[in-house]
């Protein structure tokens, strides 16, 4: 396996691997996410990402990275913008992210997932100086955003403040969706560095792509799974610095430390961008949820299990009849009252969710057509 690359990150003079180790999704064994974390470090992964929000995963990085695994990496946490309520919070809680990751400083900081609300709370609350000053006191070195929301306001926040960098979500399915192509370009033009979440949309790329996709893959001359099409479709690109992949398994760590290996822009041919549009098409005839199973909308007031429902759902649009997949609604979630007819439709999940979904219309959608579903 080759060396991995280490690419200049935007004005900060820190250099990074294009694969960012996404600390969200850690195996619950915490042994086991410890040498997750170690093992892509060894293997030239200098790129970690976790967030206040994440569970325990600052706890369990900030294990990992004793030992001296700390002072190889650049370590980006985020501020819990949610919990904000006053100027002071916010030191509050960069001071309480600094002991759980057992640090003295964080590399980067990020507001988390700014958006047209939060982000008036931001500037009444004044989180610009509280990031100067927390730089001037070398608790952060420096400051960026992340964001699930549309181009416009990405282009509001981004221009409206000296950061260092962003965080935006795209993959194939989401080149003009949200923040898109066009703002990548946006922020790389203005040398503001861009990292990328949910490359694999959470997951759903990969574990629910409809067959034609797989015969689109297994035809195409290069043989390469759908995981390694879509990181590499990203890292065609020169504008995107580094990508976050949520590593669950050791295997997988190995599956995308062997894709990032080979990592290059301009490296894709013809054929294969004509590959890429065509598995887009593909999946623009699916029916399905883009729900990538964040659990920013958990705990549902009445018990719903929203991306599990979603999970299912669309895992049934995929080989309709699916009587697996209606079965499980029928029998597991509906008796334990985990489905969608708990909904008592408050919207407090739409509110939350990043991807704009209207979840409590498609709760019932989804309710609906499980409930039509006859199972054999
Ligand atoms: S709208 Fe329904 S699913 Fe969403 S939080 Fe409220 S009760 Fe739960
Ligand atoms: S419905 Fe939205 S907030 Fe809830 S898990 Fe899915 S993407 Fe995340």
């Amino acid at each position: 396996m080759k060396k991995m690359k280490r690419h200049e990150f935007g004005r900060t003079g820190l250099r990074v691997s294009r694969f960012g180790l996404g600390c969200m999704r850690f195996p619950s064994e915490e042994k086991e996410a410890v040498g997750i974390v170690r093992r892509a470090i060894e293997a030239g992964v200098n790129y970690l990402d976790t967030a206040y929000v994440y569970g325990n995963s600052e706890v369990v990085t900030g294990k990992a990275l004793r030992d001296g695994y700390r002072k190889r990496v650049v370590l980006a946490t985020k501020s819990p913008l949610w919990s904000i309520d006053a100027p002071a919070d916010f030191e509050k809680y960069l001071d309480e992210e600094l002991a759980r990751l057992r640090t003295d400083y964080i590399d980067i900081y990020l507001l988390h997932n700014l958006n047209p609300g939060n982000w008036d709370k931001v500037r009444r609350l004044d989180g610009f100086t509280f990031l100067d000053k927390m730089v001037a006191k070398g608790k952060i070195l420096h400051k960026g955003f992340s964001l699930h929301n549309t181009l416009a306001a990405f282009k509001e926040i981004i221009t409206a403040f000296a950061w260092d960098m962003t965080q935006i979500q795209l993959n194939i399915l989401d080149e003009y969706n949200q923040v898109g192509i066009e703002g990548l370009r946006y922020a790389a033009a203005r040398n503001v560095p861009v990292v990328i979440m949910e490359p694999l949309r959470g997951g759903f790329l990969a574990a629910q792509a409809p067959p034609a996709v797989a015969a689109l893959t297994e035809a195409f001359p290069v043989r390469r799974s759908l995981v390694e099409w879509c990181f590499r479709w990203l890292y065609d690109m020169p504008e995107v610095s580094v990508i976050l992949s949520g590593v669950s398994s050791p295997a997988q760590l190995e599956d995308n430390l062997s894709i990032f290996s080979s990592e290059e822009a301009h490296s894709m041919t013809a054929e294969e961008r004509e590959l890429i549009r065509r598995i887009q098409a593909e999946f623009g005839r699916q029916k399905s949820v883009g729900c990538t199973a964040c659990g920013y909308c958990l705990p549902c007031p009445s018990g719903v299990d929203i991306p599990e429902v979603f999970k299912l759902y669309n895992s049934y649009q995929l080989v309709k009849p699916n009587p697996t997949d209606v079965f499980m609604y029928k029998n597991t979630l509906m008796p334990t009252g985990a489905a969608a007819d708990r909904c008592t439709n408050c919207g407090k999940c739409a509110e939350l969710c990043p991807q704009g979904l209207a979840t409590p219309e498609l709760l019932s959608e989804a309710h609906r057509e499980f409930l039509q579903a006859r199972m054999p």
